[in-house]
């Protein structure tokens, strides 16, 4: 679908910072990040909710995520996928946030001089 934010992000009409990409898949940093190295893979099959997307369009998706969390040093993390309005999916094309939940002592990754 050429309107598509996400699949003009697969073709490269729009820039995005990319960590991963396959025949089937992509992953790349949230423009609004909830935290520092919010992230979200996606099939590039277009399709708006999970039950609209083919399992095998889907296989990697989630091994991806893992991965992704894995490369960060994540122990504490959400991996969310949001399917329609009421449940505040913004972008029709699914998509799996990986977010981090930093603890108090790493906040956002800013560490303070303590001199
Ligand atoms: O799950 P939901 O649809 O609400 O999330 C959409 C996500 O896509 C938001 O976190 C938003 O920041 C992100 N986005 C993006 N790049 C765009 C448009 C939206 O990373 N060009």
């Amino acid at each position: 679908m050429a309107a598509c934010i996400f699949c003009r992000i697969i073709k490269g009409e729009i820039p995005s910072l990319k960590i991963f990409e396959s025949e089937k898949t992509l992953a790349f940093l949230d423009i609004g990040p909830l935290s520092k190295g919010h992230s979200l893979v996606i099939p590039k099959y277009h399709g708006a909710k999970l039950h609209d997307v083919p399992d095998d369009q889907l296989h990697e998706v989630l091994s991806i995520a893992k991965r992704i969390a894995i490369a960060q040093g994540l122990q504490d993390y959400n991996i969310l996928q949001n399917n329609g309005k009421i449940a505040h999916q913004q972008v029709d094309h699914v998509h799996f946030h990986v977010i981090p939940k930093p603890n108090e002592t790493e906040g956002l990754g800013i560490s303070w001089p303590t001199k």
